[in-house]
């Protein structure tokens, strides 16, 4: 017999981020099983055919559902506090899906500009080959945000805070410049997680995330979903189940295990990152450090008011353009150089000749991606070892 843990309605995240979605099989594991299979059989042709049709509870074949991927799918739904969720393969998949199921040809789309590199080719480009327009705007300029607005507008899209700057988005002040509209207000809430920021409390109609980042929390896979009410996010499960943007059993289960430790991991996420910005704030060859847990950032009484914490990623500028900011990349001995984040091991990346190499040259100046820009995604590392790690280039310049 299956088994569904059934939680209080008390249940707190930690609690949620733990528990949430579990179904034992028979065998009454109490791990998750992993369900490495592509189909599924029946008691008897009947029960086939109520399966097939929706009348008995099943599963048909997994790129349709299978019943990791379903837990995983319900432990997100619990902790971003929404009634339905759809995992994808990718981020790029969820993001891809949400615009198959919610755009036509004639759609235009307002998107800010700082968002994933791979997300302004979907709009810009991809998404344009089928007849719907983007404007990318600022993303801290309600201004520009309610400028764009036309009678064809049907979806808002940002990641708050921004990659590299943190930068953070009024969510509650461009949810209502979108309903005023009549437009989907689409949340990326890769950096913070539903352990620092819940966006759909804030207004947001859909949430999604690239799982591959600080959900699985350790780089071991691919990842993505999407979450909001039914009426939203059945036509992307529609879709997904047509595209094949399947996540795989095994990569949910992943990612599963990756939620259990969530909470405790952005805390301590956040806890290097704000420790190290204050570090280099202080330091005398740092010239300005990126991070919405400084009193002076422009977007910290946001960050207050709508997240939990300020997040793992940070930036920071030296003096001496690409050529210092190089000479500390290339001096660290713990610290991967690597432009991918959320992960237990702290990376260091140089945004302007890789995540925003594409860039033309004004274009980076206008974004604020200057030459002696270095990200910081903090891990979990002990922070004195980051430092030390930090200051062997630093120490250079
Ligand atoms: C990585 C990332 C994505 C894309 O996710 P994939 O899992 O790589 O497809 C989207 N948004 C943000 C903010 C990301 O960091």
């Amino acid at each position: 017999m299956k088994n569904r843990q059934e939680l209080p309605e008390s249940a707190s995240f930690e609690t949620l981020s733990v528990r949430a979605g579990t179904v034992r099989s028979a065998e009454r594991e109490h791990s998750e099983a992993i369900y490495l299979t592509s189909s599924f059989i029946y008691e008897s042709a009947a029960q086939a055919a109520a399966v097939f049709a929706g009348e008995e509870e099943g599963n048909v074949y997994s790129r349709y559902t299978n019943p990791g991927v379903r837990m995983f799918e319900e432990r997100m739904m619990a902790l971003e506090g929404a009634e339905e969720g759809c995992a994808t393969g990718s981020g790029m998949a969820a993001i891809l899906g949400i615009c198959m199921a919610h755009l036509k040809a004639g759609d235009h789309v307002i998107c800010s500009r700082s968002v994933f590199g791979t997300t302004v080719t979907i709009f810009g480009k991809t998404l344009a080959q089928f007849g719907v327009t983007c404007t990318f705007v600022e993303l801290t300029d309600l201004e520009q945000w309610q400028a764009a607005m036309k009678p064809e507008t049907k979806m808002l899209f940002l990641e708050t805070p921004s990659n590299p700057l943190c930068e953070v988005a009024d969510l509650e002040a461009i949810a209502a410049i979108a309903h005023e509209g009549d437009a989907l207000f689409v949340v990326d809430n890769c950096f913070c997680t539903p352990a620092l920021q819940q966006p759909l409390a804030w207004g947001a109609d859909i949430v999604m995330h690239s799982a591959t980042k600080f959900i699985d929390g350790q780089g071991r896979c691919m990842g993505g979903i999407a979450l909001g009410n039914k009426e939203l996010i059945q036509p992307i499960q529609l879709w997904q189940r047509g595209a094949g943007a399947s996540l795989s059993p095994f990569n949910a289960w992943v990612l599963l295990k990756g939620l259990e430790t969530l909470k405790l991991r952005m805390d301590a996420h956040c806890r290097n990152a704000q420790q190290l910005a204050w570090w280099l704030a202080e330091h005398p060859k740092v010239v300005d450090v990126h991070y919405c847990g400084l009193p002076h950032h422009p977007g910290a009484a946001l960050a207050r008011k709508q997240q939990q914490g300020y997040g793992g990623v940070l930036s920071f500028e030296v003096e001496g353009g690409r050529e210092a900011a190089w000479k500390v990349i290339d001096s660290v001995q713990i610290i991967s150089r690597t432009a991918n984040l959320g992960d237990t091991r702290t990376t260091v990346t140089h945004p302007a000749s890789t995540t925003h190499c594409r860039l033309s040259d004004e274009d980076k100046l206008k974004a604020g991606i200057a030459e002696g820009l270095v990200r910081i995604a903090a891990g979990l590392e002990n922070v004195e070892d980051l430092k030390a790690d930090l200051e062997r280039g630093l120490s250079q310049l």
